[in-house]
């Protein structure tokens, strides 16, 4: 049966340097091109952790050099993070595609999501990004930027502090679905999307970073999608991971995953929000379920020979 998919790629589907990213989305345009292959309609998010901190810091760098540069917000850095890394992909698949005879296109929509502005976290921002300082330069930079929150990152210095608000909405899902109903494949909502806040009217940019498995199980609802793909660095989700006791889970229902959030099974910002995207999206209409595996068991994946399932129930 067709298929309606969002596959959301982690870190190691795109590397951190360029070579890496090369090499990487060389390896990873050839798992995705066995999906659509299978006749999947997809739409691929994708992460931007390496990628949206070297842009900030290259302007940040210039900057300091050169005055009339300017140092780049942060909705800004998103927004060129996702059109650097759809480029990638788009060029890569395409060669893919067209090596097996599927004559199919690929598009990169540059993505806002919108996010609530009275979301709890922006009163308390704890996501670290970008590099780390001494003290004394994180004050220097705090007073150069307003709004810019400097905080100390659990013994490896002072970094940025972002809020995390969770998707509600994505501002561009008709492009994304016309795009998808002409038959192309789409990059949409990369880095998790660039953070807006609705206000008189309009949209306003929120200093933010939304994690990319949120919005991925957001846009997987949005577009009705039957399943959505999480590849990431394990085959499995696992409990007790890391531990003597360690077990790989094949199958869980979203209830049991509650249970096994509860029991803090899952790393908060690597497998948690993962798992958390899955039993919300499983809940979300019937029908829907959740692929938790690694990029290159992917197909194995969706034949149902390994990877962690995640259903309703
Ligand atoms: P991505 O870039 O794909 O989002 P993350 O590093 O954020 O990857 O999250 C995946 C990682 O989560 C795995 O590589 C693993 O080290 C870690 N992890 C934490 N808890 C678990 C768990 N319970 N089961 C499996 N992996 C886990
Ligand atoms: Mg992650």
């Amino acid at each position: 049966m067709k298929k309606r998919m969002v596959l959301a790629l982690g870190g190691n589907a795109l590397g951190g340097s360029l070579a890496e990213q090369q090499a990487a989305v060389e390896g990873t345009v050839k798992a995705i091109a066995g999906l659509i292959a299978e006749g999947s309609d997809l739409v691929i998010v994708h992460g931007n952790g390496p990628q949206v901190g070297n842009i900030s810091l290259a302007f940040e760098a210039a900057s300091k050099a050169e005055p009339s540069v300017e140092p780049m917000p942060l909705d800004v850095s998103v927004a060129m993070s996702q059109g650097w890394i759809g480029f990638d992909i788009q060029r890569c698949l395409c060669g893919e595609l067209r090596r097996r005879g599927i004559n199919k296109s690929v598009a990169t929509v540059i993505t806002q999501v919108v996010v609530d502005g009275n979301d709890t976290s922006f009163k308390e921002p704890t996501k670290p990004i970008g590099p780390s300082y001494t003290e004394s330069e994180a004050a220097a930079i705090a007073r150069r930027r307003p709004g810019v929150i400097m905080r100390e990152d659990s013994g490896r210095g002072f970094r940025q502090v972002v809020a995390s608000p969770k998707p509600v909405d994505v501002v561009e899902k008709d492009v994304i679905a016309s795009l998808m109903a002409g038959g192309h494949v789409v990059i949409a909502c990369g880095g998790g999307g660039i953070p807006v806040v609705r206000k008189n009217g309009g949209l306003e940019a929120a200093p933010a970073v939304i994690d990319k498995d949120f919005a991925g199980g957001k846009l997987a609802e949005i577009i009705d999608a039957d399943l959505l793909v999480i590849l990431t660095a394990v085959e499995k989700v696992a409990i007790n991971f890391g531990k003597p006791d360690q077990r790989w889970i094949s199958e869980m229902t979203a209830g049991e995953a509650d249970g096994y959030i509860a029991q803090g099974h899952f790393a908060k910002g690597s497998m948690l929000p993962k798992v958390q995207a899955a039993a919300q999206f499983v809940r979300s209409k019937q029908g829907r379920s959740v692929l938790i595996t690694s990029l290159e068991r992917a197909l194995d994946g969706l034949a149902g020979k390994t990877g962690t399932k995640i259903i309703d129930g």
